[in-house]
C-alpha cells in the first residue's frame, strides 16, 4: 500500500498550472497572479500630507513657540502653486500635496488652531518641528519599476487594492480549472426525487462540489451514470472536456465496480492505488494529455466521508497547483491536545473528523462521534482532519496529535 505522501507527491508530479487568462480585477480574487508585475507609477504619486494641520518650513520651527503666517489652503485633490518662504505655513488636510518649500507638517492638535483668539491667517506651532515629520514622501510606499507583486502570488482583498491603485483595471492570473464531478452507482438518485426503493440521494457530488468551490474552482455536476462500464466510459468522455473530474464510487474491487475499467476504455492510463488510509483506501488516478497541459482524473472512493477526505488529501493540492499557488497543500499542521480517546488498529494512517475548541494559548480537539467512513454526519462540523500515523494503535485523551486545520474556530 502506498503511503498518503506517496499518493500526493505521485499527483502534484502529474499536474501543472494552467495558462494565462485576464480578468476583471475583482473577478480575480482568489486567484493567483501569472507573471511579475512592476509597478507603473510612484505610490504615493507625490509627498503629501498624513495629517491635517500646517505644512510649514522646519527650520522656522527649530524652537518651540514659532508663529507663522497662513498663505495658503490645500485641501486633497487640489495641488497648489505656493511656495512657502521663511514665516510662512499653509493649512493643509490629510492627502493634499506638500507645496514647494515646506518639509514638514504640524498637526493642527499642536498648534493654537481653533483656540479663542486664534487668527486665521496666523499659526503659532507649540513644539518644534523635525523635516519629514508627518509627510509622506512621493514613492515610500512603492516606487515606480519596483516589483509590485510576484508571479505565483494569490489575490486577497489587500493585492487587489493595491492593484487598483497602479491602475490595473485587468489582470493576468491563472485559469481555475473546470471541475467535473461524475457519480458512478445504481443506487443513486438526484436531490429533488424521492427515494424509490433501495435508492440514495448522490450526497457525495454535492459535497465535492462544495470543496472544489471552496477553492475558487468551479464545478459542475454531470448527471448519474449506472454501474455500466460503457455508460460510465461515455460520461467519461464528457468530463474529460473538463480540466478536472471528480467521480465517486466505483472504484473498489467489488463485481459492479467499473471506474478503472471505464478508464482504460476512454485511453486514461489508470493508476490505481491502495493508500494505507482511513477513511478511504482505494483510489483510481489518471491524467490525460489536453491542448492546455494534463487533466486529472480522480476516482474517489463513494462512501462519503472517504470521498470528501481523498478530497482534502489528493484532489484540493493538485487543483491548487493547477490554480497556480506555490503552496499546494495550504492546509495548516497543528499539534492540539486530544479530548477523547481514540481506538486505532495500527496499519493505515487514520484521519478522524474533529472539532476544535480553544482552551486558553492550547486547541483541543474532539472527534466527532460517528467515523465510519460511510457517515454523513462525521463530516459535519468538522474543523479539522487528526492525523494518526500508520503505525500507531490507540490514543489517549490528553495526547497531543497533529491536526490537519481546515478552519479556526
Ligand atoms: P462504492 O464505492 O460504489 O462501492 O460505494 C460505497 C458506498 O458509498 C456505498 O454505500 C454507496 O451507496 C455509497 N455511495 C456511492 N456513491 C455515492 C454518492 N454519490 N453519494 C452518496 N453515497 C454514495
Ligand atoms: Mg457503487
Amino acid at each position: 500500500m502506498l503511503t498518503v505522501s506517496e499518493a500526493r507527491a505521485r499527483i502534484l508530479a502529474a499536474v501543472r498550472p494552467l495558462g494565462p487568462e485576464r480578468l476583471d480585477l475583482l473577478a480575480a480574487r482568489g486567484r493567483v497572479l501569472a507573471d511579475d508585475l512592476r509597478s507603473g507609477r510612484d505610490l504615493p504619486p507625490w509627498d503629501n500630507s498624513a495629517m491635517d494641520g500646517f505644512a510649514v518650513r522646519a527650520a522656522d520651527c527649530a524652537a518651540a513657540g514659532a508663529a507663522l503666517s497662513v498663505v495658503a489652503e490645500i485641501p486633497a485633490g487640489r495641488p497648489t502653486a505656493v511656495v512657502l518662504a521663511a514665516g510662512q505655513a499653509a493649512r493643509i488636510f490629510t492627502g493634499a500635496p506638500m507645496p514647494a518649500g515646506a518639509d514638514a507638517v504640524v498637526m493642527q492638535e499642536d498648534t493654537d488652531h481653533g483656540q479663542p483668539g486664534a487668527r486665521a491667517d496666523r499659526v503659532v506651532v507649540r513644539d518644534r518641528v523635525a523635516g519629514g515629520d508627518h509627510v509622506r514622501r512621493r514613492g515610500e510606499d512603492l516606487a515606480e519599476n519596483a516589483r509590485a507583486l510576484a508571479a505565483g502570488t494569490a489575490l486577497g482583498p489587500g493585492e487587489i487594492g493595491l492593484l487598483a491603485a497602479l491602475g490595473h483595471a485587468r489582470v493576468t492570473v491563472h485559469r481555475a480549472p473546470r471541475v467535473a464531478i461524475l457519480s458512478t452507482g445504481d443506487e443513486l438518485d438526484d436531490v429533488d426525487q424521492a427515494p424509490g426503493a433501495g435508492q440514495i440521494v448522490s450526497s457525495n457530488a454535492f459535497a465535492l462540489a462544495a470543496q472544489a468551490e471552496e477553492l475558487g474552482v468551479g464545478a459542475v455536476v454531470l448527471p448519474i451514470a449506472r454501474d455500466d462500464r460503457d455508460e460510465i466510459a461515455a460520461r467519461m468522455r464528457e468530463a474529460l472536456s473538463f480540466d478536472a473530474v471528480l467521480s465517486s464510487g466505483g472504484v473498489s474491487v467489488g463485481d459492479h465496480d467499473h471506474v478503472k475499467g471505464a478508464m482504460g476504455a476512454v485511453g486514461l492510463e489508470v493508476a490505481f492505488w491502495k493508500v494505507a488510509m482511513k477513511p478511504g483506501k482505494p483510489v483510481a488516478f489518471g491524467v490525460l494529455a489536453g491542448p492546455e497541459g494534463p487533466r486529472p482524473f480522480f476516482g474517489l472512493p463513494g462512501n462519503s466521508a472517504s470521498s470528501m477526505v481523498s478530497f482534502e488529501l489528493f484532489a484540493r493540492p493538485a487543483l491548487r497547483r493547477m490554480m497556480g499557488h506555490r503552496l499546494a497543500d495550504d492546509r495548516p499542521r497543528v499539534s492540539v491536545r486530544l479530548g477523547a480517546a481514540v481506538a486505532k488498529a495500527p496499519g493505515r494512517a487514520s484521519y478522524l473528523r474533529a472539532r476544535l475548541e480553544r482552551h486558553g494559548d492550547a486547541l483541543v480537539a474532539t472527534p466527532n462521534a460517528r467515523q465510519s467512513s460511510g457517515a454523513l454526519t462525521s463530516m459535519v462540523g468538522a474543523d479539522a482532519l487528526l492525523e494518526l500515523p500508520a503505525e500507531r494503535g490507540d490514543a489517549a485523551a490528553g495526547e497531543l496529535v497533529t491536526a490537519i486545520v481546515l478552519r479556526l474556530p
